[in-house]
Formats: C-alpha cells, sequence, structure tokens
C-alpha cells in the first residue's frame, strides 16, 4: 500500500486535516477560507473541501498540500506522520518510525499541554461564539443550552489557559496533571459538535478516532 492509499484506507478527512492544519470549523462545517482573503466563513469542510469564494475543492491530501505549499506526496507523507497511519511504499520505504517509547518525560509534557493549549483554545472559541450566537433575543426568552454552557465554562476555560500561558513551569505540570482528563471531555466534547450533534446531545459512540490509529498496528 502507498501512502495515498494508506491515507484513503485511513478515511482521512478533509476536515480532519484542516484541524490538524490549526483551521477552525464552525457547527454548520464551515470555515474561513485560509486561500483565498475570507471574512465569513465560505469554505464547505467535510469529506472533501469546497470554498464558494475562490472555488478550491479537494480532499485531505490537496488541503494540506495547498496549505503547506508541497507536492501531493509531500503533503501524503505529511498527513501519515501526523496521524501516525503506516504504510508501504512501492520502493521498499519503511513506514514513519513508531516514537511513542522514546519520549522523554519532558517531550511528553511538552506534548500533553500542547495538546491541553490546542483542546482549551477551540473550546473558548466555540464557547465565545455560542455566547454571542445563542444570547436569548428577548428578556424572557428561553436560554438555548449552548448558550448557557458558554455562560458557565467561558471563565473557568479562560482561567486554565492563562495558567497555560503565564505560569512558571510547575505550575503548568500540575495543571495538565489535573486537568488531562477533563481536557479530554472537552475534546469529545468539541468532536461532539464537529460531528454536528445538535448541541451534542449525548451521542458518544466510544470511538476515539479509532480509524486514525488502525495502520499502527501493521
Ligand atoms: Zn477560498
Amino acid at each position: 500500500m502507498n501512502v495515498f492509499e494508506a491515507v484513503r484506507e485511513n478515511g482521512i478527512t478533509a476536515r480532519q486535516a484542516a484541524e490538524y492544519c490549526g483551521i477552525k470549523i464552525n457547527r454548520s462545517g464551515m470555515a474561513v477560507c485560509p486561500f483565498h482573503k475570507d471574512k465569513n466563513p465560505s469554505m464547505k469542510i467535510d469529506n472533501r473541501y469546497y470554498c464558494f469564494g475562490c472555488g478550491e475543492r479537494g480532499d485531505a491530501i490537496d488541503f494540506v498540500a495547498k496549505y503547506y505549499g508541497l507536492g501531493k506526496k509531500e503533503a501524503a507523507l505529511r498527513i501519515a506522520s501526523d496521524f501516525g497511519i503506516s504504510f508501504e511504499d512501492n520502493r521498499g520505504r519503511k513506514p514513519p518510525p513508531k516514537r511513542k517509547r522514546k519520549l522523554s518525560p519532558e517531550q511528553r509534557f511538552e506534548r500533553a499541554e500542547k495538546k491541553c493549549f490546542r483542546v482549551l483554545s477551540d473550546y473558548l472559541c466555540c464557547l465565545r461564539q455560542w455566547k454571542e450566537q445563542y444570547a436569548p433575543q428577548e428578556p424572557d426568552g428561553e436560554w438555548n443550552p449552548l448558550f448557557c454552557e458558554a455562560l458557565e465554562k467561558k471563565d473557568y476555560i479562560e482561567y486554565l489557559l492563562d495558567v497555560l500561558l503565564c505560569a512558571p513551569l510547575p505550575e503548568r505540570v500540575q495543571l495538565v496533571a489535573d486537568y488531562g482528563e477533563e481536557v479530554l471531555k472537552f475534546e469529545r466534547r468539541l468532536e461532539q459538535c464537529a460531528a454536528g450533534a445538535e448541541g451534542g446531545a449525548g451521542k458518544d459512540n466510544g470511538e476515539n478516532g479509532a480509524g486514525v490509529t488502525a495502520g499502527n498496528m501493521v
């Protein structure tokens, strides 16, 4: 299996690739297009992507190629490496090395911290959006659950992010240790939202990206 087939077989969507590039995708699956001067989200991203503004379109590999200015093969290799996908190249190239065991404690912390930061920032972004978007229109109108969630969590998440950004190392280490579990919950919450579940209502299929890691077993 070459790298293109491996990426395809692992079902890496344009959406996953774009999110990995740091692109924010809203609940309707739209994002601000990184390929033209876009103010409002004009790009629809799902399995593939299409920009209603500039007409860019393609799949995960096209997205990464365009975003980083890479050739398609380089882009596919990058995705394989970022998502931990193994493959056998036609020319017998070895799969990307598995790096899991060799991480030092410092590297592990750095990774965990980065992940915390990424998840919390993404979540805060959603909360801020919900707070505006779902604010009650009338004083005695019913409150949207997402608006309530935003009110409830926003300060807390901002506080955690503040610590990650500004606190000295020992405090950050403590935070990552104490809140790691909770951050995973936020991550699942984000995945629910990304999956378009209305308000994330109780849909939990218990698969933590199983498709992405399947290739590691080879
Ligand atoms: Zn565009």
